[in-house]
Order: structure tokens, then C-alpha cells, then sequence
């Protein structure tokens, strides 16, 4: 798994001239190497770099490690433009430079940086905003020097975390997610909605006055709105995920329904207007990622029949569901409808698989 972490660069004035100069002579020798393809018309990096290297390390003055940097990323960009028909030569502007584990060695928990320049290494400290400190325990790899328009050096480092499978022998929990309780579990959460109805109600009802207006100053106060809204609505996710995530832990396995929309069949509920796909559709995504990052497997079962059958001794039929109430009209066990959906949820994992003579759902205590 990878991901690029944006980090900003403080350096001192006799760095910050030491990376400007850096950048410049860099991309005047990606410029010349430019050239140097279309005059051999090759832009094959090996063969290049014999016609190259030379020149730039004397020329430019490059050490060995850039010279090698500077061909490189110069042949890729020929080779595009050629490919694309384009008429005129790429031109590096001297914005950035890309650095890889053998030009610089970083350092994510200290947060600094070793990076090789015409000078030698110089060694930089970063600052990691708070969002990304997430992945300073993460693996750096390769990373790009960037200056910016603010004038602000910038260093997108590209982390990496060997993600460990899980073998799916450890908690296995099946989900149910629904209007009323927005989350049930086989294990007993129950995550009641209504908390998050009467907001979202609130920004429902926020927005249609808005749109009614439809002034200039109401719209912009509405796309405001909306992105309030979009982000009460990702918090309750990532609360929901991490949850979910945690409470299986390592090697563990979350076994979701597979949604059509949830406009169908059993989703079909008055209060729908207000919950969109689009939340459950990044409760998943939100669970895939970080079951990824965890070890925790996410799986999928078929939603058919969940919501009526018993989950203790498998009885199937209409009406024994009620509100929230699930009631067995064989065996007689009262059980939270969700849960019984989601209890069923895991049954249809767990028995996957199994002998056709056995029990279709193993006794619950
Ligand atoms: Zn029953």
C-alpha cells in the first residue's frame, strides 16, 4: 500500500540558495539531455545514459546519483512527447526534482531529510502536517522536491507499508446496516441513527430553503452547506470504520451484505430521501482501506433473505419481522431485527462451504 505524504521544507537561507542553485543546474542538464534524445533520436534511458553522463556530471557539474536522476527523468519526457506527436521539445521549468532512496535518505520520524545536491547532501529539516502524521510509521521511498508557488519548498514523499493479509482466522463479524440502527453487528453494536437523521435533517431542511432563494449569496452559502454536510456525514464513517476495524482486529473478517442500492426491497423506508448510497458506498470504501492497513479482510454475501429468517434455528418466512422486533414464529426467540440480519449476515460466511445435510444455521446460545 502507498500513499504520498505532502511535507513542507524549512530550510535556512545558505540552503534555501543551495537548492535553488541545485534545481536550476538540474534542470538546465534534464534540458540538454532533452535535446541530446531528439538529436540521437533515442530515448532509451540505458543507451542515453552512455551518451549523457559524461557531460553531465562535468558540464552541470552534477554528482553521479543526479547525473543518473536527470537522464532518466529527461528520456521519460522525450519519449512521451514523441509518442503524443507533440512539436515541440519538453522544456523542464526547474520547479522540481525527484529524488530516490539512493540520492536521499528521509527520516519521517525525526523529520529530516538527507538530500544530494551539487553541493553534497545537505540535510533538511520538514514539517509533516497533522492529517499526514498518521504514516510516519510508514516505509519512505522515493520522493519529489518541490517548489512552489508560495515560494515554499515542498517534499512529497511516496510511503510505503508492507500490508499484512489476514489469513481469516481470526474474529469474523457479520454487519448489518440499515435506517433505524445505521450499524448492527452479530456481536451486539447497535449504532442508532438517530442522531445522525436529526442532523442530517437539519441540513436537508437548511438546503431547500436555500435553493428556494436562489440568490447569488444563497447558492454559495449553500455549496458551504453541502460540504458541512459531506463532512458530518465522512466523520460518522470513519467513527463507524475504525470501529468495525478494531473490534475484529488482526486476521479478523468483516462480512458485509452486497447492496444493490438501497432504494430496494427492504431499504425501502420513508425516511430514505435522507440516507444516500452514497454514505454506505463510503462506509465500504472506508473499510476496505483500513481493513487493508489492519489485516482485516472485508467480504461480501448476498443480501437476499436476511432480514427474515431466524438466526438462531433458521426458520424462513414472511411477517416475523415487526418494527424492530424479530420474533420467530418456529422456535419463538425474540431477538433486535438488525441483529438477527446481521447474525445471519455471518451465518451466510461462516457456512459457506459446509456439508448440504448439515443445519442451515447453527444453534445460538
Ligand atoms: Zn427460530
Amino acid at each position: 500500500m502507498m500513499k504520498i505524504i505532502q511535507t513542507v521544507i524549512e530550510e535556512t537561507s545558505e540552503q534555501r540558495a543551495i537548492l535553488d542553485e541545485n534545481m536550476a543546474r538540474m534542470s538546465e542538464a534534464q534540458n540538454f539531455a532533452v535535446s541530446s534524445c531528439y538529436e540521437h533520436k533515442e530515448t532509451n534511458t540505458f543507451r542515453m545514459h552512455h551518451v549523457n553522463y559524461t557531460i553531465l556530471r562535468e558540464r552541470f557539474g552534477l554528482p553521479a546519483q543526479l547525473a543518473v536522476v536527470a537522464n532518466k527523468y529527461a528520456c521519460a519526457a522525450a519519449k512521451t512527447a514523441l509518442r503524443k506527436k507533440r512539436s515541440r521539445q519538453p522544456k523542464f521549468s526547474g520547479t522540481s526534482i525527484h529524488y530516490d532512496t539512493r540520492s536521499s535518505t528521509i527520516n519521517l520520524n525525526k523529520g529530516i531529510a538527507s538530500l544530494l545536491t551539487k553541493e553534497g547532501r545537505i540535510k533538511l529539516t520538514f514539517s509533516i502536517p497533522k492529517y499526514f502524521q498518521r504514516y510516519t510509521d510508514w516505509d519512505a521511498k522515493g520522493s519529489n522536491l518541490v517548489k512552489c508557488r508560495d515560494g515554499k519548498f515542498r517534499l512529497m514523499i511516496s510511503v510505503e507499508k508492507a500490508t499484512a493479509e489476514s489469513n481469516k482466522k481470526g474474529k469474523v463479524l457479520g454487519v448489518d446496516r440499515g435506517i433505524n440502527n445505521l450499524i448492527a453487528t452479530s456481536d451486539g453494536w447497535l449504532y442508532d441513527s438517530a442522531h445522525v437523521f436529526s442532523v442530517k435533517k437539519k441540513y436537508v431542511g437548511l438546503r431547500s430553503r436555500l435553493q428556494s432563494k436562489g440568490t447569488r449569496s444563497a447558492s454559495r452559502h449553500l455549496s458551504k452547506v453541502r460540504g458541512r454536510e459531506q463532512r458530518f456525514m465522512r466523520d460518522v464513517n470513519h467513527v463507524v470504520s475504525r470501529r468495525l476495524i478494531d473490534s475484529v482486529g488482526e486476521n479478523g473478517v468483516v462480512i458485509l451484505e452486497k447492496l444493490k442500492g438501497i432504494g430496494e426491497a427492504r431499504h425501502r423506508r420513508k425516511q430514505n430521501w435522507l440516507f444516500s448510497n452514497w454514505a454506505f458506498y463510503q462506509l465500504e470504501q472506508f473499510l476496505l482501506y483500513k481493513g487493508e492497513e489492519a489485516g482485516v479482510a472485508i467480504e461480501f454475501v448476498r443480501a437476499k433473505d436476511t432480514s427474515r429468517t431466524c438466526s438462531a434455528c433458521g426458520n424462513m418466512d414472511r411477517g416475523q419481522r415487526q418494527g424492530s422486533t424479530f420474533s420467530c414464529k418456529a422456535c419463538g426467540i425474540i431477538l433486535h431485527a438488525d441483529l438477527n440480519a446481521s447474525r445471519n449476515i455471518l451465518h451466510k460466511y461462516t457456512l459457506t462451504g459446509c456439508p448440504v445435510n448439515q443445519p442451515i444455521a447453527p444453534q445460538m446460545s
